[in-house]
């Protein structure tokens, strides 16, 4: 499908917002879709986001997507929009610390485990909970602003659109409990190239499509 169907299906149907997955993919791919307006990438590896970053115009907002060790959160701490893949309290004071030495309060999205899958990055539930009692909501310099979730890698429909389901009703959970009157915890980053629809309609504000838009990787 084209960069211009799906940004209509996200930007215009459902009223998300399209982060354009470019892990692997050299600059003269990510260009043209840059020059047709898009501003919001996403990338899984520090150092290619970093990379990315020098080289790529400075209006883009990097969005890392992939699971990120602490030692390398310097590396993006000055420049990096939004972080998808906080999964733990160590991690959250580490880029707390590294925002705070770069002056700024970075956005994150805390990710939470929904997929049948040992493999799946994230929070158990169970520990999430822990640890917003123990100091997690506290840090002065990141802005906790929803959650993220990855589906189980299967045809069977239903099964995803349940933990999509899941995934919507941990952020209400959470909003209502942490974030009332906070405004911006309002994300909910679910959805890729093969089950963005089902995320659309089980109510994603960010999806992240990198196959269907760049090809295969
Ligand atoms: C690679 C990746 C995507 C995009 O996957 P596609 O199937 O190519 O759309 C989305 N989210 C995360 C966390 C990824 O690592």
């Amino acid at each position: 499908m084209s960069y211009q169907t799906i940004l209509k299906k996200v930007e215009i149907e459902h009223h998300a917002r399209l982060i354009a997955v470019s892990k692997t993919k050299p600059i003269d791919m990510i260009m043209p879709m840059y020059e047709l307006g898009q501003r919001l990438f996403g990338e899984n590896r520090v150092h290619e986001v970093v990379e990315k970053y020098d080289a790529m115009p400075k209006d883009i907002a990097w969005h890392l997507i992939g699971s990120l060790q602490k030692n390398k959160v310097k590396y993006i701490a000055p420049f990096i929009s939004m972080i998808h893949s906080i999964d733990s309290i160590e991690l959250a004071k580490e880029v707390n610390k590294q925002a705070l030495k770069n002056d700024r309060v970075i956005d994150v999205l805390l990710q939470i485990k929904i997929a049948d899958e040992d493999s799946k990055q994230g929070y158990e539930w169970s520990e999430l909970e822990l640890d917003c009692k123990n100091g997690l909501l506290n840090f002065t310099h990141i802005r906790i602003c929803g959650v993220m979730g990855m589906a189980t890698f299967t045809d069977e429909q239903a099964q995803v659109r349940s933990e999509f389901k899941l995934l919507k009703s941990y952020f209400d959970h959470l909003k209502s409990k942490h974030f009332k009157d906070q405004s911006s915890f309002s994300e909910i980053s679910m959805g890729m190239s093969g089950d963005y629809e089902i995320a659309l309609e089980e109510g994603a504000t960010l999806v992240r499509i990198g196959s269907a838009l760049f090809g295969s990787r």
